[in-house]
């Protein structure tokens, strides 16, 4: 049976990796919906060759530009919100949501709301509006699949196991580019230093969250809300091989750990064949020439944003949504080379603080519209912070 599939961020680094799966199965797919923002000619390329419904570009200004690159191929041309909206809102049975940032909480609740599975890149999305996200897809009776490889590795170690018997669950990070840095190296570090990962291939957002380990701070907060379990049943290990995902501790003792090779086909794979396995083209380990798997504990002066996230986890409501709108403004301000990379952990902390105290919103209940309102203040917020500290 042909599937229908759209790709919401096709032109990113998730994006990318869905469409080469994809493509390799000419026949197998319909795809209604494409997405990117400002890569044009990527777009109308993939668009073109996997015979896309419609293309659509998040950014308004560029629709003649996409046009113009669609023009004879048939593929419907569109831009901006409410077009990304409405082509997450086309019956599609899977739907990738591979959008970065917040930008991709509304356009995946399109695509749950049109009842479609969706696999979830954008991990933003819960820990922005985790119940929020989960109530959507058990009222359209459809589920969400983890893509992020941590995610997808707890979900692969929980097939046929109760819940009730986990104890805890443990998430790899790589300890990102500065893993091995001195510690008062890190005050200095540059956008290339901290745009480069040592094991992934990836955007350069989640790349520069890897080193300040916002992204596993992200991750964790993911795990609470996609797996139900409590904050202290969640731990986090440096692995610098990257091999082990995560692993799955039940209450006999044992360990259930995924290992894998740094490729996202293996959970964007895993997610699109679910609940089959396919053969997929990713590289196969040779243990006896990886030798050794290392692991180490996290140091919190390094890594602030872990501490961090245990806060939002703790503190629960719409935290998430303020601390991922903290982050992302910060990390704007770091790309622009407003701030060092440091200060991002320091206004994401100051932001969190200020807002819980100032505004009582927090407790607010989980609606979109709350979600946005409070992601649009926590945004404010940052700005003012980082205003106040350049002043
Ligand atoms: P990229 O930056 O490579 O791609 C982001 C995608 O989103 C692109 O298609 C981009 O379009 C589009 N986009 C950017 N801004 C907007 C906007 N405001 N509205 C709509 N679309 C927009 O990101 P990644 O692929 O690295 O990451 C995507 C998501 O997946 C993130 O949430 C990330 O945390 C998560 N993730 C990524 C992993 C990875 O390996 N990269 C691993 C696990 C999770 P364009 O490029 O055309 O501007």
């Amino acid at each position: 049976m042909v599937r229908r599939v759209s790709i919401l961020g096709a032109t990113g680094s998730v994006g990318q990796n869905t469409i080469d799966l994809i493509a390799r199965a000419p026949g197998e797919y319909e795809v209604v919906a494409l997405t990117g923002a400002s890569n044009i000619a990527q777009l109308a390329e993939d668009a073109r060759r996997l015979n896309a419904q419609v293309a659509v570009t998040a950014d308004a200004a560029r629709l003649e530009d996409l046009r113009a690159a669609l023009a004879g191929s048939g593929v419907q041309a569109a831009a901006g919100q409410a077009a990304l909206e409405e082509a997450a809102s086309r019956p599609a049975d899977w739907v990738m949501s591979a959008i970065v940032g917040a930008a991709g909480l509304k356009p995946g609740l399109c695509a749950l709301e049109q009842g479609a599975v969706l696999a979830l890149a954008n991990k933003e999305s819960l820990v922005c509006a985790g119940a929020l996200i989960l109530s959507t897809a058990r009222r359209h009776d459809t589920h969400l699949l983890p893509v992020d490889s941590e995610h997808s590795a707890v979900f692969q170690g929980l097939v046929g196991e109760d819940m009730a018997t986990v104890e805890r669950i443990i998430i790899t990070a790589s300890g990102g580019a500065f893993r091995d840095w001195p510690l008062e190296a890190l005050e200095h570090a540059t956008l290339a230093e901290a745009s480069s990962h040592p094991n992934w291939d990836m955007g350069q957002r989640i790349t520069i969250d890897s080193a300040s380990m916002f992204n596993k701070a992200l991750e964790l907060i993911e795990t609470k809300e996609y797996f139900g379990v409590r904050p202290d049943q969640i731990e986090t290990v440096i692995h610098p091989e990257s091999l082990i995902h995560a692993i799955v501790g039940f209450v006999d003792g044992g360990l259930m750990a995924h290992v894998g090779p740094p490729d996202m086909r293996h959970a964007i794979g895993y997610a699109l064949h679910y609940p089959e396995r396919r053969d997929l083209p990713v590289a196969r380990l040779d243990l006896p020439q990886i030798a050794q798997l290392t692991f180490r504990e996290p140091d919190l002066r390094r890594y602030p944003a872990l501490r961090l996230a245990r806060a939002v986890m703790e503190r629960g409501g719409l935290s998430g949504a303020v601390f991922n709108a903290a982050k992302e403004r910060a990390l704007d301000a770091f790309i622009a080379g407003h701030i060092g990379f440091l200060e991002m952990a320091e206004i994401v902390e100051e932001v969190l603080t200020r807002f819980d105290a100032e505004t009582g919103r927090i407790d607010a209940e989980m609606t979109l519209d709350n979600v946005m309102q409070t992601d649009h203040l926590a945004r404010e917020r940052a700005d003012q912070v980082m205003a106040e500290r350049a002043g």
